[in-house]
């Protein structure tokens, strides 16, 4: 394809909604851009004077697409600058996220995560078909966001850098621009406004999911405030952004509302009927999609509350990876113990405000822990462990121990009322109760056992219900 070529009519492959949530694996990628292997990737989109965009404009700045070698990771940056009279600065973001959606209509290319976390793969399948340079991607872009956006982006270029010696001043650009995005978010709390906003992008995912978005909860996937998302609602009333009525406050410190329930439960088409915002302890908690920037997780064990990024390598101090705990966390259930939240969401003075807020976390990832320092209050951040301190549960716990943290007050309650229970109440043991090997099994009529499961989270993948027939006898 020469240069004049790169039109939208020829585009080589099929565009759609039908491509959304396709997954490229490894197997059948040409090549992955950005990802967990690369260290600079980022996308962003800024808002521009008319005389400062040059309408279709598409510049690749580095290797391309053809350039890669099969199967492997490059760095990559993606800058889209749009122009109109309706283009504010508080649409950026929006547009921003719409990079997600718009990249996986696209046959063949999948798109996870979003600003500076970005993880893309190209099929090989689209590469054969001719999606051979990244003047696709850009093309794509343009087409899509004209068509969704045609009252409001005038003129619109696409920027994407791939050498990495470009890269690192535009990443760390990006990463300016989302601090101020961020501060300017904190500005405001739930108190001062009328009216929250959802969003249900992530739906093609996540049918059941739907985000609420208020000044003391960002967006899980940690790209739209409320200031963004009003915003969008405003430009794009069809959009995936709407506005929710407060209603009635039901619960002040858990984070209920009635206006928040009844469009949780109309756009989830009724499968989440009530939702707590500030809480992770609740069957109500927030459902999460699969963009999370990063995971609470409950730990029984020491009854507080870790939290892990997608950028955390190994095991979380539970033993588990993000991985493997985004898989039970995702999908748009609510899962109680586990919540995805965005990382500007622990910088709120709601964070996890009916579970304890920070006197309730007891681990995080040290480079998530300096990035919110500033916000943990003074008297708990330090005896907040991180994997310097602490890899297991058992060091955990010594650790919290060590420090005094505010969750071992529980445990010596706790433990007295253990003692307590031990000596007033002796249970028989039901027929039938097989006790562990070397447990010595004292006489019922003497006291008997009483098991007690606390902090116990049991759960099934499927519960199976047979009948067993009664056997019959053998004739004689
Ligand atoms: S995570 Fe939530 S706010 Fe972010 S794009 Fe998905 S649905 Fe929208």
């Amino acid at each position: 394809m020469t240069e004049a070529e790169i039109k939208w009519e020829n585009f080589p492959v099929d565009v759609g909604l039908v491509y959304e949530g396709e997954r490229i694996r490894g197997k059948q990628m040409q090549v992955e851009l950005g990802g967990p292997k690369v260290g600079d990737k980022f996308e962003l989109v800024q808002a521009r004077k008319m005389n400062e965009v040059q309408d279709g404009k598409i510049t690749i700045i580095g290797p391309d697409l053809k350039d890669m070698e099969e199967g492997k990771s490059y760095p990559v940056g993606i800058i889209v600058e749009v122009a109109g009279k309706q283009v504010e600065r508080d649409l950026e973001s929006v547009f921003e996220r719409r990079i997600h959606e718009f990249s996986n209509f696209i046959e063949g290319m999948m798109h996870l995560n979003q600003r500076y976390d970005i993880w893309m793969r190209l099929s090989k399948a689209s590469y054969k078909k001719g999606f051979n340079t990244l003047k696709w991607w850009g093309e794509g872009l343009i087409h899509l966001y004209k068509s969704e956006f045609e009252k409001v982006i005038e003129k619109i270029q696409v920027t994407i850098i791939t050498d990495p010696s470009k890269i690192k001043p535009e990443f760390d650009k990006a990463m300016k621009v989302y601090k101020t995005r961020d501060e300017r978010a904190r500005s405001i709390t739930d108190d001062d406004v009328n009216e929250f906003y959802g969003c249900v992008l992530c739906s093609s995912f996540a049918p059941s999911h739907v985000c609420t978005i208020t000044p003391g909860r960002i967006a899980l996937c940690g790209s739209i405030s409320w200031f963004d998302a009003r915003a969008a609602a405003k430009v794009d009333p069809k959009g995936p952004n709407f506005l929710i009525e407060k209603g009635e406050c039901l619960d002040d410190i858990k984070g209920e509302w009635s206006g928040i329930n009844e469009a949780a439960k109309k756009k989830s088409l009724g499968e989440v009927e009530r939702v707590h915002l500030h809480t992770i302890l609740s069957p109500y908690n927030h459902t999460s999609c699969g963009c999370f920037e990063a995971i609470a997780f409950y730990i029984p064990e020491v009854d507080g509350v870790g939290i892990v990024d997608r950028n955390f390598k190994g095991a979380a101090v539970n033993g588990l990876p993000f991985s493997t705990m985004a898989n039970s966390t995702g999908g748009g259930k609510q899962i109680e113990g586990f919540v995805g939240i965005g990382v500007e969401y622990m910088r709120s003075p709601k964070f996890f405000q009916a579970d304890g807020g920070w006197n309730r976390v007891v681990w995080m990832p040290s480079h998530i822990k300096d990035r919110v320092k500033d916000d943990i209050p003074a008297d708990v951040v330090d005896k907040i462990a991180t994997e310097a301190d602490t890899t297991d549960l058992d060091s955990l716990k010594d650790f919290l121990k060590s420090k005094n943290h505010p969750v071992v007050k529980g445990w010596v309650e706790e433990e007295e009322e253990e003692e307590e229970e031990e000596v007033v109440t002796p249970t028989m043991v039901p027929t039938g109760v097989q006790m562990p090997m070397g447990v010595p099994m004292a006489p019922a009529a003497t006291g008997g056992w009483k098991i007690i499961l606390k902090g116990a989270r049991i759960t099934a993948e499927e519960l199976i219900i047979k009948r067993i027939e009664p056997k019959k006898k053998k004739k004689k």
